[in-house]
């Protein structure tokens, strides 16, 4: 059997060090990860800890959560052997490529951007000049690379075509071609709501249901799930089709179990209670082999440290390549 021919050059994905992982992230992100590792030449994924500089308070935990972050990548299936997983602040040509950037970036068009007016709006207090140039800084994570592909959902889509200007103006002012236009690879990530039913699934909102908690700390956050808001009593048939449950059972449970809850909920033939018991399950089930390989990672921590340092060097090589063809490109001396 030949193995399937795969799309040329590099994908690329950063994501903030927010220590251990949720349904949130693995559903919106990590699961995506693993599948295109497979599917591109190169995959370069990284732990962007600088930008994490720009709104943490404090980084007592930055380590830890590093650490964590990775151990939930490999245990989910993140390969090294298929994928540079490394640490942004590892590879100070980054920094470097952000500063050549911010020559060619209009200060304007950074302040006007939503994102950082929401910024401006969360952290009145602390509104930084890394707050400012972080898409500076994210143009300069991909370009570097010279990835052909981002993997984001449509409502990254703006940070993608940011990143498409700044190369394109970087390579114009220069005159070279030395830099590449990433494309935005848009997936279907779904929107994985939070325990409350209502808000995104955040840590930031403690309505998350980790990926590493124990089967009965998952049991547990999956009784706190907020069901259909009509459905007072057991007695009262219930609606699926607006309940965070039933959408989780569609993506954890099997097909059976989604027909039965479908039928069964409508004439108030089954219970939240026991509608959530069995999601419940159902999880922990898909969640065990999880489990037991981030258990193994877990006896030894320096094997997940040499991963990222590994990967680090390997990324470095690139990077430390496009930087001399960029100083090259500008004139420097
Ligand atoms: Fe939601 Fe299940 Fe309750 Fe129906 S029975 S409202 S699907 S938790």
């Amino acid at each position: 059997m030949t193995a399937a021919k795969k799309h040329k050059g590099r994908v690329f994905s950063g994501a903030r060090p927010t220590g251990r992982q949720h349904l949130g992230n693995y559903l919106g992100a990590i699961k995506n990860y693993v599948a295109l590792q497979d599917l591109y030449e190169e995959a370069i994924y990284c732990i962007v800890d600088i930008h994490a500089l720009t709104t943490v308070e404090t980084t007592q935990n930055l380590k830890q959560n590093t650490y964590e972050m990775a151990l939930d990548w490999l245990a989910a299936g993140l390969s090294p052997e298929k994928s540079m997983i490394f640490v942004q602040s590892h590879i100070p040509e980054v920094v470097e490529l952000s500063t050549f950037f911010s020559m060619v970036t209009p200060l304007g068009k950074l302040t006007d951007l939503p994102t950082f007016k929401e910024k401006i709006r969360q952290q009145p207090h602390n509104i930084n000049f890394g707050l400012v140039g972080y898409p500076v800084l994210m143009a300069a994570d991909i370009a570097l690379y010279k990835a052909v592909a981002v993997p984001v959902g449509i409502d990254q889509a703006p940070h993608i075509e940011f990143t498409r200007e700044v190369v394109r103006s970087f390579n114009y002012r220069y005159q070279t071609k030395v830099l590449v236009e990433p494309q935005m690879k848009a997936t279907q990530i779904p929107k994985v709501m939070g325990i409350d039913g209502e808000n995104k699934m955040s840590k930031s909102l403690d309505n998350h249901i980790e990926l590493a908690a124990t089967p009965e700390e998952t049991q547990q956050r999956v009784m706190q799930m907020v069901t259909d808001p009509q459905r007072a009593r057991r007695s009262d048939p219930g609606n699926p089709d607006v309940c965070n449950v039933f959408t989780m059972h569609k993506i954890f449970s099997s097909d059976g179990d989604v027909q039965m809850i479908d039928t069964e909920c409508r004439q108030a033939g089954i219970g939240c209670v026991d509608c959530k018991k069995l999601f419940a399950n159902n999880l922990n089930t898909h969640l065990e082999p999880f489990r037991t390989r981030r258990a193994e990672f877990n006896q030894n921590p320096d094997q997940v440290w040499e991963v990222l340092v590994d990967g680090g060097q390997r990324a470095r090589t690139i990077a430390k390549q496009t930087i001399a063809e960029v100083k090259e490109a500008i004139g420097l001396p």
